[in-house]
């Protein structure tokens, strides 16, 4: 199936990746659900919600430090690698991700729509400050402080994440379905699928005519509508797509 979906990808005039949490996972970055998920020892609710946050700012800060931390030591596998390969061989032209890890960017995918926001991005409570942290500032300031604060109106910052019952990034979300829209293949990568609207780009794609291939290691929300179903480690499928691309295109 691996070489069907090979000669999928090399013909079609515009292919997407979509992933989620699974995709990172053999980066050593805990999913939401499934086995080992995060939410086996965290309760979502209490920690990545905004009432959680009005509640024990605190408490939400150092469970997102500890995350951050933990994806400040990950690094992108050969799933990453694999479809920023593809990108540049001009197979993928973008990958929508529902993840925050900054991990496909590392990898150096660039046509990239985050559409939970971004780990290592930090917003104000109150103004429109917005602040990319990765780096010198992130470890000794943000991760530092108690509860950091808005150099600008010393307003709470607040992890710039999509929380549990907030509205996506219009911009971002919009961009992900009018690229759907387009698109004849869709590779869905590690997504339970239950997680909308941004579950809704598989669908798009497979109404407006297109194909769906899917890799996960168990079936998901989207087994259904897929008409290719890799079962396996994205670690492992993706890197076997992009090696059979290279052989075909030789
Ligand atoms: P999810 O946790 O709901 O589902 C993970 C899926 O990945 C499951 O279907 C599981 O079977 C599959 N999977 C696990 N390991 C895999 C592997 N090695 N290869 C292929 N598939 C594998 O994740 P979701 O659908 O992305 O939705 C959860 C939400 O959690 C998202 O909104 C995301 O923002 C957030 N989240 C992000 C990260 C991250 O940035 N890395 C981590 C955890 C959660
Ligand atoms: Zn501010």
């Amino acid at each position: 199936m691996i070489k069907e979906v090979a000669r999928l990808l090399v013909s079609a005039k515009f292919a997407i990746a979509f992933t989620g949490a699974g995709i990172s996972a053999e980066s050593g970055i805990p999913t939401f659900r499934g086995k080992n998920g995060l939410w086996n020892r965290y309760r979502p609710e209490e920690l990545a919600t905004p009432e959680a946050f009005k509640r024990n700012p605190k408490l939400v800060w150092e469970f997102y430090k500890w995350r951050i931390k933990k994806i400040l030591e990950a690094r992108p596998n050969p799933a990453h690698m694999a479809l920023a390969e593809l990108e540049k061989l001009g197979i993928i032209k973008a990958v929508i991700t529902q993840n925050v890890d900054d991990l496909h960017r590392e990898a150096g995918t660039e046509n990239l729509i985050e559409l939970h926001g971004n780990i290592f991005r930090v917003r104000c409570t109150k103004c429109d400050f917005k602040e990319y942290v990765k780096g010198k500032r992130l470890l000794e300031e943000i991760l530092e402080e108690d509860l950091p604060k808005c150099p600008n109106c010393g307003s709470l910052l607040r992890p710039d994440v999509v929380w549990f019952g907030e509205p996506l990034p219009e911009k971002e979300l919009n961009e992900a379905f009018r690229l759907a829209e387009k698109s004849d293949v869709i590779i869905v990568i590690g997504t339970s699928g239950l997680v909308y609207p941004a579950a809704y780009v598989p669908y798009i794609v497979k109404e407006s005519g297109g194909t769906v291939v899917e890799v996960n290691i168990e079936n998901s929300a989207i087994t259904p509508i897929a008409d290719f179903f890799l079962k396996g480690k994205a670690g492992e499928v993706l890197p076997k797509i992009a090696q059979e691309i290279r052989r075909l295109s030789k």
